[in-house]
């Protein structure tokens, strides 16, 4: 914990309560820091600090505001103590005005005055044990976001790596293949053919994981409005193969304009509608539609593929997470959970509905873009 985290902040700013309350702390061990105007206080509370000790007479709608312009900026996992010294007696206007500005503020306890020393040092060691648990917080979630960061750089830099050897081998055994054709007996060239195909398979994973550390790392998160249509309509041009391959049919309505990024956006439709068409015992039948709710939208795309039995139905979005053999399906694991951390990022969610035998329905949300909304809305009604 840096200097100053474990000390208090106290604004009594008239008569002789500061240096009081400050002695009493002193004596049990807890260092306090004293603000004689809303400038000292605003600058100790720029930093992190334990607690704000107030008198309840220092609570001026400008200072109250300050500090709520503060408080509303904490970090997620900072949840400043207050604590109001309330004046004696009758509730007077003055002092319920001063309550009602105080409820912004959050985590706030009320302290009558007169108060016994025992009671200001319970109240505030509480508030510090729970300071303690938030600072304990913020170091777990730097320690994850750097072993995050870590693991993004090792993903990143080991498929590139990984690519230079993987060229020579796939080069090398194809300049065999070419050269031998008439020469190898029937197993060796078998044993090239698998080879080759061993080749194909890791280069696809390769570049599978470097889309996924590229598109998800948290620093690479473009906000822009993106017109699902558009994005659609690329995603049918890159499958147009594997759709005329199965003659699979794909009813789609109109789709919104919402924030995001193309190319993680393209990822997403790309992999949900790739999965749709694979993992299909029939002709492939899908379905993509879009619903409003609020300042989001809910994209659907609905299959009528062999399902996902409701045990595996979270499970499939980790990493390298696959109900089936590369022999029945082929695939790498990836997928969706590229899906779910890109849609993570634009602070949506991903899952699953499905039926085993019948098909499945994936939906993901995504925030609207403001301009657009009114019109897709008419346009769904007309
Ligand atoms: P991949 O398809 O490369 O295996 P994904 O991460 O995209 O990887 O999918 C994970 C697993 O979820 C798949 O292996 C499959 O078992 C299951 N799955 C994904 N989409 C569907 C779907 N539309 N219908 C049935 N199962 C699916």
């Amino acid at each position: 914990m840096e200097n100053g985290e474990r000390s208090v902040i106290v604004f009594t700013p008239t008569g002789r309560d500061a240096t009081l309350i400050q002695e009493t702390l002193k004596k049990a061990g807890i260092e306090s820091t004293a603000c004689s105007s809303v400038g000292d206080l605003l600058t100790e509370l720029a930093e992190a600090r334990a607690a704000l000790l107030l008198a309840e007479e220092a609570l001026t709608a400008d200072c109250v505001e300050a500090i709520r312009g503060l408080i509303n900026q904490q970090p997620t996992w900072s949840d400043l103590p207050v604590i109001v010294l309330t004046s004696t007696g009758q509730q007077s206007p003055a002092t319920e005005y001063r309550m009602t500005l105080l409820a912004p503020l959050g985590n706030i306890s009320l302290i009558e005055r007169p108060v016994r020393p025992s009671t200001l040092i319970s109240i505030v060691r509480s508030a510090l044990r729970a300071r303690d648990r938030q600072y304990q917080f913020r170091e777990q979630a730097k320690a994850l976001q750097s072993s995050n960061e870590d693991l993004e750089r090792f993903a990143n830099i080991a498929s590139h790596d990984l690519q230079e050897p993987l060229r020579t081998i796939a080069s090398y055994s194809q300049l065999l293949a070419r050269r031998n054709q008439h020469n190898l007996d029937e197993d060796s060239q078998v044993f090239l053919h698998h080879i080759l195909n061993g080749v194909d398979r890791m280069r696809t994973l390769i570049s599978e994981l470097l889309d996924f550390s590229r598109h998800t790392s948290a620093r690479d998160v473009p906000m822009e409005q993106v017109d699902c249509n558009n994005v659609f309509g690329l995603v049918l041009q890159n499958l147009q193969f594997k759709i005329a391959e199965t003659g699979a049919k794909i009813s789609f309505e109109r789709l919104p304009v919402v924030l995001g990024g193309e190319s993680q956006l393209t990822q997403v439709f790309q992999n949900l509608i790739g999965n749709a068409l694979n993992y299909c015992q029939r002709t492939p039948e899908i379905s993509v539609y879009a619903r409003r709710s609020g300042d989001r939208w809910t994209i659907a795309i609905k299959d009528n593929g062999i399902g996902i039995p409701a045990e595996y139905q979270s499970r499939i979005f980790g990493l390298f997470e696959r109900l089936h053999t590369r022999d029945e399906y082929p695939g790498s694991g990836i997928g969706l959970a590229a899906c779910k951390r890109i849609i993570e990022q634009y602070g949506g969610r991903i899952w699953v509905e499905s039926n085993p035998g019948e098909g499945s329905t994936f939906f993901f949300t995504l925030p609207a873009a403001k301009a657009e909304a009114a019109a897709a809305v008419q346009d769904y009604a007309s």
